[in-house]
This record gives C-alpha cells, structure tokens and sequence, in this order.
C-alpha cells in the first residue's frame, strides 16, 4: 500500500515562536506542536493532536479522518482532543483511536466527558494496544508499534512499512531498535544540542538512528535553540530537520 506523510507540526512542547520570546529563532522560525497525517490507501489517520491541532485541520485542509493513534498522554500530543468533536459531528460517528494503555486511562481522567454516555463532546472508539512491541492492524493499516517510557509515562511509536515514527524518546530498550531495523524513513524527536532529560539531542538522535539502519531520518519535536536552515546545513545528508508541510511517500506493509 502506498502512502503519504504529512508534516502537521514539529516544534518542541511550546511551539516556535516561544510566547514572548525574542531570539533570533522564534523571529523566523515556525514549528507548530509536534503532530502528522498519514494518508494511506483511502484512510486518513492522525498521529497525536496537540494544542495546535485546529490550525493545522485549517493550514492543511484536512477535511476527513478515520482514526488517531496517540504515542502518549503529554499536554503537547493531546491538547487539540475537543477539536476532533467536528469530525465525530461531520462524519456522524465515534473516531477510531489507538493508544497503550497507560495513555487510555490518562485520557479517561483528563477527558472523562469524552466517554460519558450521551456526551456532545468528541467520541473516540478506543482499541488498546495489548503488548509492547506486536503487529496490529488498524482502520485496515497493517502497522507494528514499540514501546518506550519517558518521564514515567509509557510512549508508543508506530512503523508503517517504509516509514516509522517515533517521538519523545530518550531511554529504550534494545528490541526498539530491533523493531525498527530496515527502516526506510526515520521520524524521530531531537529537542536540541544541549542534552534533555526526557528527550534525545541531536547527536543521541543521529546515533540511534545510525543503530536502526534507517537510508533517511527526519528529525521532529524540535525547539527554539535550533535554527533549521543553519542546522540543516551541518546535519548530515541523511539526517535532516524536517518542517511543518513537509510530505513524505513512502510503502506500507
Ligand atoms: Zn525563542
Ligand atoms: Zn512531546
């Protein structure tokens, strides 16, 4: 199956510009919060839905959805949750939603509206993923997902074939990388230079991939210490920034 991925958002958890911010990057860098479309065969799946969601549906003209996968419950991967209300009135029905369960049961105490019967809010339809690291089919996509923490939260990463995507990862056990072996295209987070806690820098980003074998690695999730053209510039040629509407094709399972 053929598809096509679409860069909705890849900014680090405030977005660039930083509110109130006046270096140089926020003046003329734009990364909205880290999210993306996948379109493949006749479905359009969304990959997390942060607080810049409604923008992004009216940047990109996304008029149809048939399913979210959610990598974990973080302010910046679910802040645009009610918005998906729009496409459960347009398409009269619940949205398909695929998550572990850590973030199944963060949602249903931050989004406990969302699951009460008779609710006008959005309607998801959650199926739970079951394992760390399995084959799963879901809306008719073949996909394997993987499992890593970050901060104490359990976070998912999904490959689709060709193409993998994996965010806010700083810890991992060795079979993420296993899973990920062959991979044409790598999306992967890079918060900066300097070294995070919780997320990878650039060289840790670099290294990891290098492990995974991937031919190209775009890095997402990225914040205002980073200014794409001159980074892209020092990056590798098979590692590169990527930018909020940069589509990609690529084969599915
Ligand atoms: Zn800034
Ligand atoms: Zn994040």
């Amino acid at each position: 199956m053929k598809g096509k991925f679409l860069f909705l958002g890849t900014g680090g958890s405030m977005g660039i510009p930083v509110i109130g911010c006046p270096c140089a990057v926020c003046k003329t860098n734009n990364r909205m919060r880290p999210s993306a479309l996948l379109t493949i065969g006749d479905k359009n799946l969304l990959i997390d839905v942060g607080p810049d969601f409604r923008t992004q549906a009216l940047t990109f003209g996304i008029k149809k959805l048939d399913g979210i996968l959610l990598t974990h419950t973080h302010f910046d991967h679910i802040a645009g949750v009610d918005d998906l209300r729009i496409f459960t009135f347009l398409q009269k029905a619940s949205l398909p939603c695929l998550l572990n369960d850590d973030a199944h049961k963060d949602l249903q105490t931050r989004y406990h509206y969302l699951f009460e019967k008779n609710s006008k809010a959005a309607k998801l339809d959650c199926t739970v993923l079951e394992r760390d690291f399995d084959d799963t089919v879901f809306c008719d996509v073949p996909l394997k997902y993987l499992t890593f923490w970050q901060a104490g939260m359990k976070v998912s990463g999904f490959r689709f074939g060709d193409l993998a995507y994996v965010t806010d990862i700083q810890r991992y056990d060795p079979e993420v990388v296993r899973q990920l072996l062959g991979v044409k295209m790598l999306i992967l987070s890079a918060l900066r230079y300097d070294e995070s806690p919780v997320h990878f820098n650039i060289p840790e980003a670099i290294a990891f991939a290098k492990k995974t074998g991937a031919e190209m690695t775009y890095l997402t999730h990225v914040a205002h210490e980073i200014d794409h053209d001159e980074t892209n510039a020092q990056l590798p040629l098979n590692v590169q920034l990527a930018h909020d509407g940069l589509e990609l094709n690529f084969d599915g399972y």
